[in-house]
């Protein structure tokens, strides 16, 4: 335990500009308010660069902020197997599962972290944004000065956490300054309500994942992987993970099947580094599949953007049935290409699908297996639903919504006089929504 150092993690660059055509009004305010935080530097630092939705977001934000002027840079902690075992518990205790933290296991989550602090020590940065529980705790043992403003972002849902885990975690969150989470209900009153922000998480439509791919195109790419283009289909893309709800999706399957015996299911993952239980679910759940004809499991498939990509272009319908979600890029991906979404009425995917308006928000296998078949038989009824799943996308959650909100929340915060010349700018003043 203890080696490694931290991984920078190299963004190709990109432009603000090239993000006008979608939303000029925002992009145009983030390029004002921009101006305010020249040269402010701010370390994001996560545990995976690879799998899930905070490396996806980093991907998009860190180039961006970098293009307009700030100094952002991304660094990835040092994997460690004990560790990561350790913090995916946590990450599903934080969720809501019982038990408890053995005292080895929190010794484990503590010296890591105490070997992580002497590695951010040596950050140079203004602004610290620690994503995440795993390397949550660094910033108690950091060993040099402390950065201006330490700031956690935490992705997943907090509503109901396991008391004794959050008791346990705590302690080392309250060195935090600021706090961000995805939805209010996160928050669950640990912090005072001024240290807290809310900001979502928003997708790149410039990423290779979710450009325009044509429908055909896409259902042609997909023959190589065994997909009949044929016959009907239904993806859940997401890791193997518990709150996935994998089971419940191939119970799902199985009941539409009845109605739709050609019907397809694929699930495609990706194993994230950080997630050790994502191999174990995955075997669970090729064994609950018996190898059943129409059944596709997929992991870590080459050229992964573009294969979620037709993926979520190509199928009838998307599953997202998750039984907790921080947010579920997944869900954003798939409405903003104008899938139709059949997702677990939880978290994050409730604040982005208003059900029977722009997708179907479900309960149990049984209510997504009526909500397939009804879309199936209703191409009309599939063909509203997509186009006001996109213009949700659009209005809500294009990146630049993103970055002009960590904006917002540095003005409110008024980073700007952290810099040593503050820009002689009037600022704009304007109140994050609650
Ligand atoms: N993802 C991927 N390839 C896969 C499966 C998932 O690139 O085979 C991506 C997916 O497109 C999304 C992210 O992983 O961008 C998952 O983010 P989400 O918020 O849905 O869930 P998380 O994994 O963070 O819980």
């Amino acid at each position: 335990m203890s080696q490694g150092n931290l991984q920078i993690i190299d963004c190709p660059p990109k432009h603000l500009e090239d993000y006008h055509q979608f939303t000029p009004e925002i992009v145009d305010e983030v390029q004002t308010l921009a101006n305010h935080f020249r040269g402010l530097k701010v370390a994001h630092v996560n545990a995976t660069a690879l799998g899930g939705g905070v490396a996806e977001i980093l991907r998009c934000l860190v180039p961006l902020q970098n293009d307009a002027g700030l100094q952002s840079s991304w660094y990835v902690i040092p994997p460690d197997d004990a560790f990561f075992e350790v913090t995916k518990q946590i990450h599903n205790f934080l969720q809501g599962k019982e038990g408890a933290l053995t005292p080895e296991q929190r010794q484990i989550y503590i010296e890591y972290n105490r070997f992580l602090g002497a590695l951010l020590s040596k950050i140079d940065t203004d602004v610290l944004i620690i994503h995440d529980p795993q390397p949550a705790a660094a910033l108690t043992f950091l060993t040099g000065a402390k950065p201006k403003l330490a700031l956690w972002r935490c992705h997943i849902d907090t509503s109901t956490p396991n008391r004794s885990v959050w008791d346990f975690l705590l302690p080392f969150l309250k060195n935090f300054d600021h706090y961000v989470f995805t939805m209010a209900e996160y928050t669950n009153s640990a912090f005072p309500q001024d240290k807290i922000s809310l900001i979502t998480p928003h997708i790149d439509p410039l990423s290779p994942k979710n450009i325009p791919m044509n429908k055909e195109e896409a259902k042609n790419y997909l023959t190589r992987f065994g997909i009949n283009p044929s016959q009907p289909l239904i993806t859940q893309i997401s890791r193997f993970d518990p709150w996935k709800d994998p089971k419940g999706v191939i119970d799902a399957y199985r009941l539409a099947k009845k109605e739709f015996p050609d019907l397809q299911l694929a699930m495609v993952a990706q194993m994230a580094t950080d997630d050790p239980e994502g191999v174990r679910i995955y075997e669970e759940v090729k064994s609950y599949a018996k190898s059943e004809a129409g059944i596709f499991l997929f992991t870590n498939l080459p050229d992964n953007d573009l294969a979620v990509n037709a993926f979520q272009t190509a199928s009838d319908i998307i599953l997202q049935k998750s039984i907790r979600e921080g947010f579920g890029l997944t869900v954003t991906e798939a409405m903003w290409k104008g899938a139709v979404v059949v997702g677990g009425s939880v978290g994050g995917i409730k604040l982005q699908i208003q059900d029977g308006v722009n997708g179907f928000l479900v309960n149990s296998p049984s209510e997504a297996a009526a909500r397939v078949i009804l879309l199936l038989k209703n191409p009309q009824l599939k063909s509203q639903l997509s186009q006001a799943a996109r213009r949700q996308v659009l209005d809500n959650f294009l990146m630049p919504h993103k970055f002009l909100q960590y904006l917002q929340l540095f003005s409110k915060l008024n980073l700007s006089l952290l810099l040593p010349q503050p820009p002689n700018l009037p600022l704009p003043f304007r109140v994050l929504p609650p």
